[in-house]
Formats: structure tokens, C-alpha cells, sequence
């Protein structure tokens, strides 16, 4: 059993080189790549990804993750739950044959480039028969991996092991209600436009958030922040997580709560226990448990006033402020003195019902994902054909958040996700908010003390409790488990909206 056990890390070392030798081409390729490069780029993620399937399906490798799942009543608890996870990985991939998952790939990179053409022309009819194409083969998928379950349950298991449209369902029905009220109570605020008031200089921004991520936790000894379009986290190895930021032409606001973002799951992946970097139990669990550290870090944390508090001071090392009439010298800002803390708080925290999910604020976001959620339904199970698309979107955003897209970039072609297949994937990110609301509750009735640590810029407590409750976990505990361990409650919506409430009203 021993040997087997030492075969079986050894096959699966080679599936994580090849894992992250694919994350460092596709963080290249968004970071640093020249734009000629691409066609030779391909060609490498591709073989990668060849590579990659045949020694994760290779005879020896299935055999030995066969036989040690029969046996994993007698493995240690670390060994048995990687076993578990690679058996789960390995029957899908069994499942699907080879001429499906080519079809799949090569429809899928169509499928992207249809919807960017689509997106800049405005128009749907060249996105339109691609994806039909991409519900038809999400039908397909479903089939292959087990036709016993509703479609939308097995293509949300790839994202978050164990959730059901059934619990979303109950989820999303109750929160819908909740958000209805409230947004009709929130009183509307103006932007003061106390960040436009800093002269924005790309290097010192930098310099700045790189200041602000190492403060808070971040160990670049570990990890590094690159720059690139649209921001991501990607992990090339458990010592190497990058954090990558986009550095938005003249908005700052979005730029830091950006970065306080993607380093709330940096820091998930970094503080992961050394002791699973070997096994399949190396990364964040699902992607709502992901989801709602960078969720928490940025909204709960990152846009209080306690934390501006702190770094509003400090942003004046790193930025200059010059008035717009003269005189022209560059003054050295101070908290109360040119930076209203109250009002770069209040920029901060502004909900208003707008078009784009990604600029949506903390309450309307989930509105946003429920529609997408609504909609997925809908075409999965034949509710509606593709081409009234545009419609059923813009009804649905008349009913949730009462307002109409004036075009399709601003409506239904303003994701990338159904163009490449990840149908099932928005629901993480309103469950990660859930999961966000229910762990900050527990966390502050077990760190009374926070908020006025952080005045100090004093991140330990918070550092503390989330890398011994969540972080170090690895994938070793289920989403829904890990949830009910912290919390001692299954996930609820309440106390995310308990949270909207006590914050807005
Ligand atoms: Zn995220």
C-alpha cells in the first residue's frame, strides 16, 4: 500500500508541473506576451494540455487511483481525501470521449472570438449560433458525466463540489426578496470625488498597492504582482501565487479595491498548509469558498472606514495631490486636511443600480447574478430559444434593478463566461458573498477587537483567524462542510443581508 501511495504522488507531481507550467503560459500570455506570439503560444498550452490529459488518464495512473479508492478506509485522513478528490477529477475525464472534449475545445476558442466580435459590432447574431452550440454541448457534458441529475447540478459540481440548483434555488429565492426591500430603502448618495482628487501616477499607484498588499499579509518571498488587463489570481506553484492588478487610467478607487481583491485570494492560496502541496488538496476548494475571501477582504475590510483610516495617511507617501487652480505646488496631504476619509469612504460604498455586473456595488451585484443564474436555467432546460436572449435579459434587468440596457456590450454580451463555456460558474460569486457574510459575522464576535486594530493597520487577528479556519484547509474540507465547521451553520443568506443592512440602512 505504501509503494502505491508513493506511485500515486509521483504521477500526480507530473500532472501539477504540467498544471503549472500551463499557468505560467497563460499568465505570460495576459502579463508580458507580445501580441505576435500568440499563434506559437497556443500551440504550447495546447501540447501542455495534451501532455497533461494523457498522464492524468494513463492506465497506471487510473489503476492506482482505482485500487487505493477501494482501499481508502485504511489510508490516512490526507492521503484518503486526495485520493477522493483525483478519483472525482479522473471519472469525469474518463467519462467524456476524446472526439467530445476536442469538439468542445475547438468550438470553445470559436465561441470566444465570435462573442469579442460580437460584443464590438453589437451585434448577436454572430454570437447567436455559437452559443446554441455551446448549451447544445453543455447538454452533451451533463449527459456523459450523469444523466441521473438535472443538467444545471453536474455542470455546478465542476465549480462548487456539492451544491445543487435546488439549494441555490432556496438560496437565491429568499435573497432575491431581501435585496427587493432593501435597495428600496437604501437612500441614494452622490460621489464626492475625493479619489480624482489625487494625481494619478501609474508608478506611484504601484508602488503604493505593493506597499498595501506586503502590509496586510502578502509574502512576495512567495508571490509577485504582475500587471495585466483584466485582473486575476493564478497559482504557477504553491511558492509562486500571483496577484494581478490593472492599474485603470484614471480610477484609482477601482484600481486599490481591485488589488485588495485579487490579494484576498493570494492570500488564500499562499497560506494553504505545506503539508497538501504534494497531494490534490493544494488549492482553494471551490470557487465560492475562493470567492468569498476576496470578497470579504475587499468589501468588508477593504471599503471600511477603520481601513481607510489607516491607509488614507499613508496613500499621501506614495501619491501627490495638486489643486487644479493655481498655486500650482504639490501639497502634502493630510487625513482631515485635503483627504475627507468620510467622503473617500463614502465613494467607496455608493449603491446604485447600474449595467455592469463587474462595477456593480456590494447589494445590486447579486442582482446581476441572479438574472445570469435565472437565464442559464432557461436555456439549459428549453424555456427559451437563444435568439430572444437580448430580451429575456433586458426584462430581467427591468425587473430586478428597474433599469434597460441601451445596447448588447452594456446587456447580454458584456461577459466572457457563456462564451466559453463556464454556464454554471456565476453562482459562486453571489455564494461567495453568502459565505463572506457568514464567516464575517463569526469572525467578529470572535475578534471584538478589529475594528479598532485596524485604525493601527493591526492585520494580525485577521491574518490569524482566516488561515487557521480557512486557508491552511487546502481542499482537505468541503465547501459546505468547511462553512458548517466555522460557523456551526449550514450556508445561510441572513447574515450577508443582516450585514447590507446594518451597513446601508
Ligand atoms: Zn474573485
Amino acid at each position: 500500500m505504501k509503494q502505491k501511495i508513493e506511485q500515486y504522488y509521483q504521477h500526480l507531481k507530473e500532472q501539477k508541473i504540467l498544471e503549472g507550467i500551463d499557468a505560467l503560459l497563460n499568465w505570460d500570455q495576459e502579463a508580458v506576451m507580445p501580441a505576435g506570439a500568440v499563434e506559437f503560444r497556443s500551440e504550447q498550452l495546447s501540447y501542455v494540455s495534451k501532455k497533461h490529459h494523457e498522464i492524468s488518464t494513463d492506465k497506471a495512473y487510473v489503476s492506482l487511483v482505482n485500487d487505493l479508492y477501494e482501499s481508502r478506509s485504511t489510508l490516512d485522513s490526507v492521503d484518503a481525501r486526495s485520493i477522493e478528490v483525483s478519483k472525482k477529477n479522473l471519472d469525469k475525464s474518463i467519462k467524456l470521449p476524446t472526439e467530445f472534449v476536442e469538439e468542445a475545445a475547438k468550438a470553445t476558442s470559436l465561441s470566444h472570438q465570435a462573442w469579442l466580435d460580437a460584443k464590438s459590432k453589437e451585434d448577436f447574431s454572430i454570437f447567436q449560433p455559437h452559443l446554441e452550440k455551446q448549451i447544445e454541448l453543455k447538454k452533451k457534458y451533463a449527459n456523459y458525466i450523469d444523466s441521473s441529475k438535472p443538467i444545471y447540478d453536474v455542470l455546478i459540481d465542476d465549480f462548487e463540489e456539492g451544491m445543487t440548483g435546488e439549494k441555490i434555488d432556496a438560496i437565491f429565492h429568499n435573497l432575491k426578496t431581501e435585496l427587493k426591500s432593501l435597495l428600496s430603502k437604501i437612500k441614494s448618495k452622490e460621489k464626492t470625488g475625493e479619489f480624482s482628487k489625487f494625481k494619478f501616477e501609474t508608478p506611484k499607484v504601484k508602488e503604493f498597492i505593493q506597499f498595501m498588499t506586503a502590509r496586510i499579509g502578502f509574502d512576495f518571498n512567495r508571490g509577485a504582482a504582475g500587471e495585466v488587463h483584466h485582473p486575476f489570481e493564478s497559482s504557477l506553484s504553491p511558492n509562486d501565487i500571483r496577484i494581478n492588478m490593472s492599474y485603470y487610467h484614471k480610477d484609482l478607487s477601482s484600481s486599490i479595491t481591485g488589488a485588495i481583491h485579487e490579494l484576498g485570494h493570494g492570500l488564500y492560496e499562499q497560506n494553504i498548509d505545506k503539508k497538501y502541496h504534494h497531494t490534490d488538496l493544494s488549492a482553494g476548494v471551490s470557487l465560492g469558498i475562493h470567492e468569498s475571501q476576496s470578497r470579504l477582504l475587499e468589501n468588508m475590510v477593504g471599503r471600511s472606514k477603520a481601513f481607510w483610516n489607516y491607509f488614507g495617511n499613508l496613500m499621501s507617501d506614495y501619491l501627490t495631490f495638486e489643486p487644479i487652480s493655481p498655486p500650482s505646488t504639490p501639497l502634502r496631504m493630510t487625513l482631515g486636511g485635503e483627504i475627507q476619509v468620510e467622503n473617500l469612504v463614502n465613494d467607496l460604498n455608493i449603491v446604485k443600480p447600474s449595467l455592469i455586473r463587474i462595477e456593480a456595488d456590494e447589494v445590486t451585484y447579486n442582482m446581476h447574478i441572479i438574472l445570469r443564474y435565472e437565464i442559464e436555467q432557461m436555456m439549459l432546460n428549453d424555456q427559451i430559444k437563444i435568439s430572444e436572449l437580448p430580451e429575456v435579459w433586458n426584462s430581467k434587468m427591468k425587473e430586478l434593478l428597474n433599469i434597460t440596457p441601451d445596447k448588447l456590450s452594456t446587456g447580454c454580451l458584456q461577459d466572457t463566461h457563456w462564451s466559453i463555456g463556464a454556464i454554471g460558474y456565476f453562482p459562486t460569486y453571489t455564494l461567495g458573498n453568502l459565505v463572506a457574510g457568514q464567516l464575517w459575522n463569526k469572525f467578529q464576535s470572535e475578534n471584538p477587537n478589529f475594528q479598532t486594530e485596524l485604525l493601527e493597520g493591526d492585520f494580525s487577528s485577521y491574518f490569524n483567524w482566516f488561515k487557521e479556519n480557512i486557508w491552511q484547509h487546502g481542499s482537505f474540507i468541503k465547501p459546505n462542510d468547511l462553512v458548517k465547521k466555522v460557523t456551526g451553520e449550514e450556508l445561510k443568506s441572513e447574515y450577508f443581508i443582516e450585514y447590507l443592512r446594518s451597513k446601508y440602512l
